[in-house]
């Protein structure tokens, strides 16, 4: 049993089943008289945060289910990638950030099913399933990596969307530099794992191309002895025509220019169709195809709405784009179910983009919203998105920055984006240690978070051998407790029978006497 913030116990074993069934807050799964209306959200990443963080002044109770502990600010993936920051700077534990925001709760668990209908959320964790009742919901649950059909290439070419997506990729990178340097003392040759493709020439793409060109050109160049880091290839492909194409032609071009000038080979007009251990091809509009042989690629092109997106629009006919974000109402709600609101990455309207304000700004909306039916205000005016603009970073000093008509580019915009990140960066410890790690990596040479191990890098693929990946790897629920009432009995036999002769044996004085000394 568990209890909510208002001490309330809430959490019933089900034990024909092994579900708990979470009313949310106290105790009536009805949602009944005299209990406070009980607000689900999904997801802890910019939606589902700055949505429960705007109804903490709400008479509400909040839960907020997701399938990490920590709220992880997305654009710096890339960072811990290439060993600049720490995990725990861009993901701090969502738990600490709400402690005392006592309207909100955490649990953790991937939400499997939303059933409009009877109001509930199922969700699991390590095979255990919960049911969890709501009167409002907000969905934020975001997007993941798309391979455009081709989700065998997930195998060898990691995408960014997760700290374990960083990490190994941080361990795949680093990686190929020691492989490279075991390689060359033997005389081998070690082309292939100096070469690093990333695919995708949007921000991500752009960002992480140039922090390996700085890692391999000025970070590493002193650290080995066989290789010559600085003749590392770094190769940014993309099926569009240009880099950056969200910026406009301009600050592509400008893009493209600089990242060449790091020593970025940028292939556009290049279309992957194949992905193996040993490289990538890549296919040309005229038809003629290019393999680059390399063992660290990198995917950074194409997202993929949640399958919640599908399902909510399973149950109310809302309509699903190809990236499977689903159509909502212009006030965010669903049609039909105007208690729930979808925010953020996985929805489409308006061709918003697939950027942090979206959410923000449309969880916001929502709080405020279930906030005014509560004190019986009228609606507001439909969701309407302020851009407050974009920014990419391309190396050290420099980044493209496009703010309403304005574009920048070079030092300027590089300033810019350093306080925008430090303004949205959560918690303030962490805002003071990505500074002095910036100031490791920007006006030193170095990068303070290079440590990667073998199962950061091999990990994802090893889970995906079992079936159920790590549930496999957990007793089933109710086994575990079956197995301990059996222990517990042979158990506290073996306790006092031990018990009993260290009694015996100092009463006796027999501790530290030979057997034949013995009387
Ligand atoms: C590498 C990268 C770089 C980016 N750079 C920028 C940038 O520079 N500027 C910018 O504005 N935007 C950037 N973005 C986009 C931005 O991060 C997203 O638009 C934003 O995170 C969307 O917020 P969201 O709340 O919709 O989803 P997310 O922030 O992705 O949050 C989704 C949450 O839902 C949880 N979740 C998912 N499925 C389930 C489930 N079934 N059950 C329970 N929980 C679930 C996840 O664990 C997560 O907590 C970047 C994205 C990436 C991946």
């Amino acid at each position: 049993m568990s209890s909510t913030q208002d001490g309330h116990d809430v959490t019933q074993p089900h034990h024909e089943n092994l579900q708990l069934v979470d009313h949310g807050n106290a105790g009536d799964a009805s949602g009944g008289e005299g209990q406070r209306h009980r607000v689900v959200v999904i997801g802890s990443g910019f939606g589902g945060l700055f949505g429960t963080k705007a109804l903490k002044g709400s008479d509400v109770d909040i839960t907020m289910i997701a399938k990490t502990t920590h709220h992880l600010f997305q654009p710096l993936l890339y960072q811990v990638a290439t060993g600049i920051l720490s995990e725990g700077e861009i993901a701090p534990p969502t738990r600490e950030v709400l402690s005392r925001q006592k309207n909100a709760r955490v649990l953790l668990g991937e939400v499997t099913d939303v059933d409009l209908d009877a109001r509930t959320v199922t969700h699991h964790v390590l095979g255990r399933q919960t049911v969890t009742h709501y009167d409002s919901l907000l969905v934020a649950a975001g997007a993941g990596q798309s391979y455009f059909g081709n989700d065998h290439f997930a195998e060898f070419a990691p995408g960014m969307k997760s700290i374990d997506d960083a990490l190994e990729l941080r361990g795949r990178i680093f990686g190929a530099f020691e492989m490279a340097e075991v390689g060359a003392a033997k005389g081998e040759d070690v082309d292939h794992m100096l070469t690093f493709v990333v695919v995708g020439a949007g921000p991500t793409g752009v960002e992480m191309a140039g922090q390996i060109a700085e890692l391999a050109h000025r970070t590493l160049r002193r650290d080995f002895r066989s290789i010559n880091t600085r003749s590392a290839r770094v190769v940014l492909v993309d099926a569009a025509p240009q880099v950056l194409p969200p910026f406009g032609a301009k600050l592509g071009e400008k893009s493209k220019k600089e990242l060449e000038k790091l020593g970025v080979e940028v292939k556009l007009g290049a279309m992957v169709t194949d992905v193996d251990e040993r490289g990538l091809v890549t296919q040309y509009k005229d038809g003629h195809t290019e393999r680059i042989n390399s063992i660290t690629k990198i995917w950074a092109a194409g997202v993929q709405a949640s399958p919640l997106g599908k399902q909510l629009a399973e149950q109310t006919g809302a309509p699903v784009d190809r990236a499977g974000r689903i159509g909502v109402n212009p006030d965010l709600t669903l049609p039909g179910y105007p208690e729930v609101f979808v925010v953020g990455d996985m929805i489409s309207l308006d061709n918003l983009p697939g950027v942090a304000q979206v959410a923000i700004q449309g969880a916001k909306y929502a709080a405020k919203e279930i906030g005014h039916r509560l004190d019986n205000k009228p609606a507001q005016k439909p969701f309407k998105y302020f851009d407050k603009g974009s920014m990419a970073i391309i190396s050290r000093f420099r980044a493209v920055a496009l703010v309403g008509n304005v574009r920048l580019t070079g030092f300027i915009a590089w300033l810019m984006w350093l306080a925008v990140h430090l303004v949205y960066i959560t918690g303030f410890k962490n805002r003071i240690t990505a500074v002095l790690h910036w100031f490791v990596s920007f006006l030193g040479r170095g990068r303070a978070e290079r440590t990667s191990t073998e199962q950061q890098i091999f990990g994802r693929n090893a889970l995906a051998r079992f079936d159920r990946g790590a549930v496999d790897l957990v007793s089933e629920p109710g086994a575990y407790e079956a197995a301990q009432v059996m222990l517990e009995a042979t158990r506290r036999a073996e306790l006092e029978a031990a018990a009993a002769e260290n009694v015996r044996l100092t009463d006796a004085g027999e501790r530290g006497v030979r057997m034949e000394e013995r009387v």
